[in-house]
């Protein structure tokens, strides 16, 4: 498949430039241009990224100003071109991507509060979902999107017996609640764990490996989710249709992380792809 032409976001939440976040970033930007990508960059911390939403996230005048109510004035807001400009520019730059890819240290199992602004503010109703439009029929269905983050602890502190628990767990309200449910095609993730108590060697290695893996990367099969086709309607409650939980009676694991229907998860299904887990 050619990778020429092809755009992609970063966006990045790490204060510091000498972090390792940031050479991560530079690996980034630096393999995919080599490559013949666009490379978008939204450093949130530099831009000084406003995080909190308010009234000021539209302009013009409010449907209810009496009564505002975010979600239904940020979908007006959008679908009239009334969203603020900062708001306004990373959709901009949303739609432009083909990738996006976002380069964080976890902060309390999840997203740092900047960069869990960005997804609350940019990916906004109307613009990124909406109940006629979500999960695998999501506006964004033909991008995708990978979630390369850093952690304090090792490894080894993320499985099922360690003491954080199963990271495929605290990947799925990332993965699944915020990428998938916007329509992106989710990449495995780029772990790097433990990166201020490894040495030297060790990181650079991982910078290493990042670059090769960014040769490839949009001919990456993607984890798998459930379509959305596979569950009722609003009518039904949005459970997953019968027929589907019968298809799945004999399977020892449950389907995903999320619908695991009282079976063991799946291991490392938010980690791996299908095809890397056999
Ligand atoms: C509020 C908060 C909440 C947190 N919550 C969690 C949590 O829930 N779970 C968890 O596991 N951790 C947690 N942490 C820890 C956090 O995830 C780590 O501190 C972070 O991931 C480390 O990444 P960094 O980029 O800041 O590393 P840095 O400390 O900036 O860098 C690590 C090392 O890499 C070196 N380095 C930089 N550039 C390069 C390069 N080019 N080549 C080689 N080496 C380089 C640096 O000099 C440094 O020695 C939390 C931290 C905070 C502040």
């Amino acid at each position: 498949m050619l990778l020429e032409g092809k755009t992609a976001l970063i966006v990045l939440a790490h204060q510091e430039r000498t972090s390792f976040n940031y050479a991560m970033k530079e690996v980034t930007e630096k393999a995919l241009k080599k490559k013949g990508w666009t490379v978008l960059v939204s450093d949130l911390y530099e831009m000084k990224f406003n995080p909190v939403l308010s009234r000021n996230d539209i302009t013009g005048k409010a449907k209810e100003p009496s009564r505002f109510k975010y979600g239904a004035e940020t979908l007006a807001a959008w679908k009239e071109g009334r969203l603020a400009k900062d708001i306004k520019e990373e959709q901009k730059k949303v739609d432009r991507a083909d990738l996006i890819i976002f380069q964080f240290p976890l902060y309390w199992f999840g997203l740092p509060a900047i960069m869990k602004g960005w997804v609350e503010r940019v990916l906004s109703m109307g613009f990124a979902y909406s109940f006629e439009t979500m999960y695998s029929e999501g506006p964004f269905k033909n991008k995708k999107a990978l979630l390369s983050f850093t952690t304090g602890g090792p490894g080894s502190m993320t499985t099922p017996s360690g003491l954080n628990g199963d990271i495929n767990v605290i990947l799925w309200p990332m993965q699944n609640g915020i990428l998938n449910f916007c329509g992106f095609k989710v990449l495995e993730p780029q772990i790097s764990y433990a990166v201020a108590h490894i040495p030297d060697e060790a990181r650079v290695g991982i910078l290493q490996s990042w670059e090769k893996r960014l040769e490839k990367i949009w001919d990456e099969t993607p984890i798998t989710f459930l379509p959305i086709q596979d569950f009722e309607g609003m009518t039904g409650g949005f459970l997953l249709k019968k027929e589907v939980e019968e298809t799945r009676s004999d399977n020892r694991y449950g389907p995903t992380v999320g619908q695991h229907l009282g079976k063991p998860l799946p291991p490392d299904s938010q980690l791996k792809s299908e095809n890397s887990r056999l």
